[in-house]
């Protein structure tokens, strides 16, 4: 931590603060600089209270050094980390394609849209039993019949499946879906997140459309912290003030996440977009970007669907999609060897 004091602060005040980090076990070299001091701080800056110290009226400002996700970040980590779902597996050079509905409404309809993506090439299957709707009068999903019929789909076609869960309460129906996504709603519900700790699941967790990738980075701290290292990032767009799209994908935070953190990051263009014809030029960019993956939803009957249909493909446009997809993968690859 470095600290940098008000030209007005004065050597007693100075003194006191590097006796407060001192009682605190660590050590603080003051360098003196243009008109005033420097303070820094040796040892596991963790240990002081950083929002104390800013409060002081000498102090101008604060500079944290070491990022506050030591496990999430690459410092710890220098190698990209790979997840294994099943025998899929994301990160570390692979390309995870996960699709399917936004939400789960028949057996007809996850099974056929399963089938579907997985003949395209999709890798995993998504498919949300229980929706984190804005309004209370939308579709909230089928909530815990949502889970069989998925479930049913993982059967009939093998693919791994992703849904998210809202509320730890769910956590049971949960056993045999293979990934666990946080949705962008709950990246900072931290008792969410220190339970997925502990069950033994991969997560996948989606940026807040406020957070930044620090934040998102901390987030999945929290589960990493609690013993879970399998955790997936998900950007899928950020509120900013244009309205043409429902959020602006922010690409960038895919190469600012890899120089950060050594976990994968797949891109959500559907989310991001909001709208269908948005979504494969986005979908195309992650991947040239050098995103892990992508989730894509699908939907047989975008029209009737019960959420998110705007954004939704159909089988036909998702199968045009995943051509050119594997086309531009194989075009960086081949840049990259
Ligand atoms: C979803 O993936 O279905 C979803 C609700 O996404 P987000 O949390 O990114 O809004
Ligand atoms: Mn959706």
């Amino acid at each position: 931590m470095i600290i940098i004091l008000r030209p007005h602060a004065a050597p007693k005040q100075e003194q006191s603060l590097c006796e407060y980090i001192e009682s605190c076990g660590l050590k603080a070299v003051s360098v003196p600089g243009d008109g005033r001091s420097v303070l820094c701080v040796v040892g596991d800056a963790s240990a002081l209270a950083a929002d104390y110290i800013r409060s002081l009226d000498f102090v101008e400002s604060v500079k944290a050094v070491t990022a506050p996700y030591r496990l999430a970040g690459r410092l710890s980590h220098p190698d990209d980390s790979v997840i294994s779902v099943g025998s899929v597996s994301i990160g570390g050079g692979g390309f995870a394609v996960i699709a399917g509905p936004c939400s789960v409404e028949s057996r007809e309809q996850v099974c056929g849209i399963a089938s579907a993506v997985k003949a395209s090439g999709a890798t995993l299957l998504r498919g949300g039993a229980f929706k984190p709707r804005t309004s209370p009068y939308d579709f909230q999903g089928l909530r815990s019949d949502g889970i069989p019929l998925l479930l049913e789909a993982k059967r009939l076609t093998g693919l791994p499946v992703v849904s998210e869960i809202l509320d730890m309460s769910q956590l049971p129906l949960f056993v045999d879906v293979d990934v666990i996504q946080v949705g962008a709603r709950n990246m900072q519900n931290t008792e969410l997140l220190k339970a997925l700790s502990r069950c033994g699941k991969p997560i996948l967790l989606k940026r807040g459309w406020s957070n930044t990738v620090d934040e998102l980075l901390t987030s999945a701290e929290y589960l990493m912290s609690g013993g879970n290292a399998d955790v997936i990032l998900c950007e899928r767009g950020i509120r900013t003030f244009e309205t043409a799209t429902r959020n602006t994908l922010d690409l960038s935070a895919v190469p600012v996440i890899k120089e950060r953190s050594h976990l994968p990051v797949i891109v959500d263009p559907s989310h991001a977009a909001g709208k269908s014809a948005y979504v494969e030029p986005m979908a195309l960019a992650a991947a040239a970007a050098g995103a892990d993956g992508v989730m894509i939803e699908v939907h047989n009957d975008p029209a009737h669907a019960r959420c998110d249909g705007p954004q939704a493909l159909t089988p036909q446009r998702f199968d045009a999609l995943c051509k050119k997809l594997f086309a531009v993968r194989k075009a960086v690859m081949s840049c990259e060897n």
